[in-house]
């Protein structure tokens, strides 16, 4: 990372928020356009000039109709969404495509407040903040240093292997999207959290740092009670604040607490910390033919050939009777195991009379900061920095500002 784009950081987050044939905004007061005055309704066709229009006083807002979000999945529909900051149009494959460039911590405390439950203590919201933070700054670098930037995919595929694992893919023309891919984000359409503006204020420019560099914080649900190392779930590269250790505070079914992590929660609660899955032997030879590709035919047996340190399995071996193939990484055993995705990769092989049972613990890769864990400590009352220091040990908490003036 070099001194100039940490600099760049300091300003505005480029959102990817629409793409269309022709964009509907209104604008509720006066936008500048090359010096040119824009107010109220305008509809936008596609121009091979990017388009900036900046706001003329800082209350001023926009709004974009018909935006579709949850694209792809069962809930994907059409909304009006509101935001304020710039507008900045730009052509994208023969569309128009909406960038929202506004301040970084305007951004993060739409997103928090939208991925967190409005009850959620002040520590846990700070720790989620400060996350939140060092992610957006690296997805900003990655961008502006395309060279550094990550493959989404990866895959190694022996005569009886599979090893795939999957990275987030790095935008071109902004910094991230506004759909689920990045951070769900709708600026101002809703009401932030005043928790949550309370916990950006408090962490203000504060990110997680390593050797002088942005950490790659990254998080899951429920780590079942002793966290992964990095290199067991995507390339094999160590980061000493991404290291396995046991965690005392995931173990909870309190609903209280899981209420504030988990989006849409309802009572029926599955305990995350322990869980089971059984499938007959018909039921798993069809849904791992189907999610693989591969006929195994009837399914001998499963047999995980590597554990990473939090035991979730890094390499499964599928006995079948028409094959026999070793797959991972962890998200990938995920995906062959189950209609959606299995909680996790952590779990032990039962035969059964019938077919097989898993028996499973935590929800997620498990590297990083947990989720749940981090609600119990919130909960408790331990400052988020302990919290932080707890999941990312060996990182350093310092502003934006600081982490420029070390270079
Ligand atoms: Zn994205
Ligand atoms: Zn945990």
């Amino acid at each position: 990372m070099n001194t100039n784009s940490v600099h760049d950081q300091k300003k505005d987050v480029m959102v990817g928020i629409v793409k269309s044939a022709s964009l509907h905004v209104v604008f509720h007061s006066t936008y500048l356009l090359d010096g040119q005055p824009y107010e109220g309704d305008h509809i936008f066709s596609p121009s091979s000039q990017e388009r900036l229009f900046v706001p003329q006083d800082g209350q001023a807002s926009f709004t974009l109709k018909k935006v579709k979000i949850g694209i792809g999945f069962h809930w994907e529909r059409e909304e009006e969404q509101t935001f304020c900051g710039a507008l900045l149009l730009t052509n994208e494959e023969g569309m128009v495509r909406a960038i929202n460039v506004v301040p970084v911590e305007t951004y993060l405390t739409s997103v928090i407040s939208s991925e967190m439950s409005a009850n959620a203590s002040l520590e846990l919201l700070k720790a989620h903040a400060v996350i939140s933070r060092s992610w957006l700054l690296v997805m900003m670098n990655h961008r502006q240093q395309m060279s550094a930037r990550r493959e989404a995919f990866h895959e190694q595929l022996g005569e009886s292997s599979v090893i795939r694992w999957y990275d987030s893919e790095a935008h071109t023309r902004f910094d991230v999207c506004a759909d689920d891919h990045c951070q769900r984000y709708q600026g101002i359409t809703r009401q932030s959290n005043p928790q949550v503006v309370k916990a950006i204020e408090a962490t203000w420019g504060q990110v997680l740092t390593y050797d002088g560099r942005l950490c790659d914080a990254r998080f899951s649900k429920c780590c079942g009670g002793m966290t992964e190392v990095f290199e067991s779930c995507w390339e094999k590269v160590s980061h000493p604040y991404l290291v396995a250790k046991p965690d005392p505070y995931c173990h909870t079914s309190d609903s209280r607490i899981l209420s504030q992590v988990l989006n849409n929660y309802d009572q029926e609660t599955v305990d995350f910390y322990h869980w089971t899955v059984h499938y007959t032997s018909d039921e798993l030879a069809e849904l791992i033919h189907r999610k693989s590709g591969i006929d195994f035919g009837r399914i001998i047996n499963l047999i995980p050939v590597e554990r990473g340190l939090s035991d979730r399995i890094i390499m499964l071996k599928i006995v079948g009777e028409k094959s026999t193939i070793t797959v991972g990484k962890e998200l990938e055993i995920r995906k062959w195991l189950s209609e959606s995705h299995l909680y996790s990769s952590a779990f032990t092989v039962e035969k059964t009379a019938d077919g097989f049972t898993l028996h499973g613990k935590g929800w997620g890769h498990g590297v990083g900061l947990c989720q749940i864990g981090a609600a119990v400590m919130g909960d408790q009352g331990i400052p988020y920095r302990d919290i932080l220091s707890f999941y990312y040990p060996n990182s350093h908490l310092m502003t934006i500002e600081e982490l420029i003036n070390e270079k």
